[in-house]
């Protein structure tokens, strides 16, 4: 172990990828959840993982919070948060049925498309979505469309899905994506879908959102340098997954690790560069733990990549900023404050 440690020591450094971690969606998401912990206390339910991240969910359960699938779990009038990655019209409509107090964490750039999806539906536009299938996003944004003007909506995965899907009126056809592809992969599968339908409408501006973009930017700078890149991030993150394969089909060996304790010492053999970045929905203190490990091994220099800066907040849901106003209110006027909304 210490002739490992020492190897390890002698030759390697740590390159920290810029941007990485935390993205405004999801800081927006978790902060919604510990403001509706401390307004109105435990418990407070929410559909589906907040944001796809293990450490991410375990702190907000031991501070109260409670998640589920099923709106049919939640008791009746219960104080109840969408996650970030948005959810179907009819999730909304079985939600407002039990009569929940509703706060919609759902991403703003993730309602842009489903912006875009219900123009294409009220055009009656045949529409395509790339993304991956059971993904909770996929399932919120194929949930927006509605056929009745006639209109159909598809979903492909891959670049042969594109060059076989039929499509009954291509005349009359657009395209959104889900917002955590790999950049690269979705341009070649849109390629295919301009030469076979090019009548097609484009998003006005990419659905890909910038802290995915930046995010692989990020790792496409790291792998200049490093001969292994570290990814925290959970294994239902979309957007960890793309950073990680990114890494790979750039040649390098990657891994996604949900923290250090999956760090394994065997990894850093013949390696003199280690570049390390965190997805969107994976907190800082786990980039600081890895660190922290990798330190302990003998990794003695840390540079951070110089990379883009990003400068993007997203305000809190009016209900939501309403309540932080009204917090002197008892919770009971809250409630009623948030149904007003
Ligand atoms: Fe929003 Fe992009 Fe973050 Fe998803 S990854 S929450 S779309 S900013």
């Amino acid at each position: 172990y210490n002739i490992a440690m020492d190897q390890a020591k002698e030759a390697t450094k740590i390159v920290l990828a810029q941007p990485r971690g935390f993205c405004a969606g999801v800081e927006r998401a978790v902060a919604m959840v510990e403001r509706a912990l401390e307004i109105f206390g435990k418990p407070i339910y929410i559909r589906h993982e907040i944001v796809h991240n293990k450490s991410v969910i375990e702190d907000l359960e031991n501070k109260g919070a409670i998640f589920v699938e099923d709106i049919a779990e939640i008791p009746e009038g219960s104080i109840t948060i969408f996650s970030a990655h948005g959810i179907s019209k009819k999730v909304h409509a079985e939600a407002q049925a039990k009569n929940l107090n509703i706060f919609d964490a759902t991403c703003p750039l993730v309602t842009k498309v489903h912006l875009e999806v219900h123009k294409f539906a009220r055009e009656g536009r045949e529409c395509i979505l790339i993304g991956h299938s059971n993904h909770p996003e996929v399932e919120g944004t194929l949930g927006q469309y509605s056929t009745t003007n006639g209109g159909k909506m598809y979903l492909i995965e891959d670049l042969q899905q594109a060059e076989t899907i039929q499509i009954a009126n291509p005349n009359h056809l657009a395209y959104v994506t889900q917002t955590t592809l790999s950049f690269d992969d979705t341009e070649e599968i849109v390629k295919v879908l301009r030469r076979r339908f090019p009548a097609m409408k484009e998003p006005y501006k990419n659905d890909i959102c910038y802290a995915t973009q930046n995010r692989q930017n990020a790792v496409k700078e790291l792998v200049e340098e490093c001969q292994l890149v570290i990814v925290i991030g959970s294994r239902n993150s979309s957007n960890s997954n793309r950073l990680c394969e990114l890494a790979q089909k750039l040649g390098r060996t990657s891994y996604l690790i949900d923290d250090a304790s999956e760090l394994r010492l065997e990894w850093l053999d013949k390696v003199s560069s280690v570049g390390v970045t965190a997805g969107a929905s994976a907190p800082e203190k786990l980039v600081v733990d890895v660190v922290n490990r990798l330190k302990e091994w003998g990794v003695a220099e840390v540079t951070q990549a110089a990379g883009d800066k990003e400068n993007v907040y997203f305000n809190l849901p009016t209900n939501m900023r309403r309540l932080t106003a009204a917090s002197n209110s008892s919770p009971a006027d809250m409630i009623a404050t948030t149904k007003s909304n």
